[in-house]
């Protein structure tokens, strides 16, 4: 296929552009005349053009979603990479911007309308129902979920708290019928979120990242992992009025772990997709912030700093890539790295008042691309 064809020739990395539309609350339409959509953004084809006081920038990417896209039209351009995580690729899908651009949109979609379902809702319908048309060629699947959130450098398991075993369906009656998954991974899980776990991180030999004591959930459905993301949104709102408007100052890394056996031909695959809704990218001025506000800006700056240096790295197939800046970087390495896939999707607003927040994630982009 020509979409095929394309990915072989521009290497692993892709980079798309997602402009939301603008928002009653952007305040744009209360001073008409002042700024008038689209003179600050203009999308054309697969370019941008970004209008600061007099001086027009423009970016190209490799593909560019006007605010008028729907959720489908964003899938359609994603369900291959998907869908390669059941042949065994390692991929990782980025939802990257300032906090207000429609990251969280992206990924999820808005509670509530099942037609602006995201990214992941929809990536587990179709994981789920390929699953179930592949076993008519012998193809058995185990799938594995885990959902953590890095806040300042450190992970928080976002399906370990309060969580009674009924909600975790038997997994030891289907372990049994798992192709080769270790028993110690069909379901592990923790007491209770201890504040202040490590979670170290291991790579192993065979390429797999494990995060020790991270509850990883054997799941059979989509509704299944529905219930788990909604489990997980409440964890983190937790967090949230404890720890000031967390959930758009750390990220969200939600990951499937696929394991495929065909009896017949006796092949395996271990595919492994990370869906990640990133912390705001907007700078916060240093010199204001002081104590923890200041470390976590400090932390948000270097993880991102050092995600764009690795994806960086990795375009210009380097030597040396700096994985272990930040824990990130280290925790999706093997999924970054090699064979891998990656997709950026960078959002911006196309409020006015947003356009040097909107230049900085065209140029972090166009630093990726
Ligand atoms: P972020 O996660 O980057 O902080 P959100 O995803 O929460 O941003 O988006 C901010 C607001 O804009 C939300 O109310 C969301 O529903 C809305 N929004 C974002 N993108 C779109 C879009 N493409 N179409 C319609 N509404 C959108
Ligand atoms: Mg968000």
């Amino acid at each position: 296929k020509l979409h095929n064809a394309l990915l072989e020739l521009k290497g692993n990395i892709r980079v798309f552009c997602r402009v939301r539309p603008l928002l009653p609350e952007d305040g744009v339409n209360a001073e008409p005349g002042v700024f008038s959509y689209p003179t600050a953004l203009e999308v054309l084809g697969r370019g941008i053009d970004l209008m600061q006081n007099v001086q027009k920038h423009s970016f190209a990417f490799d593909k560019v979603f006007m605010p008028d896209a729907s959720q489908e039209e964003v899938f359609v351009e994603i369900s291959q990479l998907v869908q390669s995580a059941l042949d065994g690729y390692k991929v990782c899908i980025f939802a990257y911007g300032q906090t207000g651009s429609g990251k969280t949109y992206t990924m999820m979609g808005r509670p509530g309308s099942p037609d602006q379902k995201g990214l992941i809702p929809r990536s587990l319908e179709q994981i789920f129902q390929t699953k179930q048309s592949l076993q008519q060629q012998g193809w058995k699947y185990d799938i594995q979920v885990s959902m953590l959130e890095i806040y300042n450098d450190s992970i928080r398991d976002l399906l370990s708290a309060n969580r009674s075993f009924a909600d975790i369906k038997s997994p030891a009656n289907r372990s049994n019928r798992s192709c080769f998954s270790p028993a110690s991974r069909s379901c592990s899980r923790t007491e209770n979120s201890v504040a202040g776990k490590k979670y170290p991180i291991k790579h192993d030999a065979n390429g797999n990242t494990v995060v020790s004591d991270l509850t990883i959930v054997n799941v059979h459905s989509s509704r299944e992992v529905s219930n788990l993301l909604d489990q997980a949104a409440q964890s983190r709102s937790v967090g949230k009025t404890q720890m000031n408007e967390q959930s758009s100052r750390s990220h969200f890394v939600f990951t499937l772990q696929i394991s495929g056996y065909n009896e017949s031909t006796d092949q395996q695959v271990r595919g492994v997709l990370n869906l990640i809704d990133l912390a705001g990218s907007e700078r916060l001025s240093r010199s204001g912030a002081i104590g923890d506000r200041l470390k976590e800006t400090q932390a948000i700056n270097k993880s991102l700093s050092s995600l764009s240096d690795v994806i960086f790295a990795l375009a210009r197939k380097e030597d040396h890539v700096p994985f272990r800046n930040s824990k990130l970087t280290y925790l999706l390495q093997p999924c970054l790295g090699g064979d891998s896939k990656t997709l950026m999707v960078v959002n911006v607003s196309p409020d006015p008042s947003s356009v040097v927040e909107s230049l900085c994630s065209l140029r972090f982009a166009a630093r990726v691309n």
